[in-house]
């Protein structure tokens, strides 16, 4: 096998085909929390391939959006919730298939490192599968903790202490073990809330280095504060905005270089010169 069919190929186990890429489409997303609507007819293509950041202030239904993204708001339930999110030509909200199934395939990774801090390193790895419902033998078990746990670029340092507390490493350690976690089942898109908001400049840079690599081989979402962190990282990029009381929504998204060069709307100009 090449190195390059190793890192990308499209199943748990490593013979599989190589993966198509995937785009992720919310159509016409609203969202409310009792009265009280967030989100007003959100329509964003997260392209195949790409990374795309969401950015804007606080309170503008950013989190909420991503967890729409993947039913993740299930567990943080909303009043209602209108529109579609589309995989694959797929409604993920579709009821004949199993919440198990978006997650499977639309993983996510959060604010706060949360890796399960008793359990060791490779087990936290292996939860991502036991979590969607993936049985693996011994010998594939310990094929998916390598390959995730390289291509959250943790493989080299862990290597020689798989067994030992996931909760030992740094906090930058941490979050790469939460994206190898996320990488167990090769999902198809991979959803990160300020993934470096808790994290310290180096361990920062070093997660958008691995996200670099990674785009090859999933399609990516990011919400950041960071202005330079979206320049740096993403390809495209979406502003999002919830002004004097009114819901969520989107001013306006494109090339992430033509967003911060040439924004068109006077609100993106503003936001990302730091006026607001
Ligand atoms: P962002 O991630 O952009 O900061 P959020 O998606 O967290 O925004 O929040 C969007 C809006 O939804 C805010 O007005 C927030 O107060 C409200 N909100 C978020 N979570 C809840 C919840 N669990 N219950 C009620 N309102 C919520
Ligand atoms: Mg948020």
């Amino acid at each position: 096998m090449n190195a390059d069919a190793e890192v990308v190929d499209a199943h748990v186990h490593s013979d599989a085909p190589r993966p198509v890429l995937s785009a992720l489409e919310a159509r016409d997303v609203s969202a409310w929390f009792g009265t009280h609507k967030v989100l007003e007819r959100v329509s964003l293509t997260m392209e195949a391939g790409q990374v795309t950041a969401l950015i804007g202030p606080s309170g503008c239904g950013k989190s909420t959006f991503l967890r729409i993204l993947n039913r993740m708001h299930e567990l943080v339930p909303l009043a209602s919730l209108a529109g579609e999110v589309v995989l694959d030509g797929a409604d993920i909200y579709d009821r004949t298939r199993k919440l198990t199934d978006a997650r499977r395939h639309i993983g996510m990774v959060f604010q706060k490192p949360n890796p399960f801090p008793a359990m060791s390193i490779y087990d936290n790895v292996v939860a991502g599968l036991k979590l969607t419902g993936i049985r693996a033998s011994r010998d594939e078990k310990d094929e998916v903790v390598e390959r995730s746990l390289t291509s959250a670029g943790l493989w080299r340092e862990v290597k020689d202490r798989l067994r030992q507390p996931g909760g030992g490493l740094s906090g930058g350690q941490q979050q790469r073990l939460c994206i190898a976690r996320s990488l167990a089942v090769k999902p198809k898109v991979l959803l990160m809330d300020e993934p470096c908001s808790a994290l310290d400049p180096t361990s920062t840079r070093v997660i958008e280095e691995t996200m670099g690599e990674l785009q090859k081989e999933v399609t990516i979402v990011i919400v950041t504060h960071n202005m330079q962190q979206a320049q740096r990282v993403s390809q495209k990029c979406a502003f999002f905005l919830a002004s004097q009381g009114t819901p969520g929504g989107i001013v306006e998204h494109g090339d992430t270089d033509a967003m911060f060069s040439e924004p068109q709307d006077e609100r993106t100009f503003d936001y990302v010169n730091g006026r607001f």
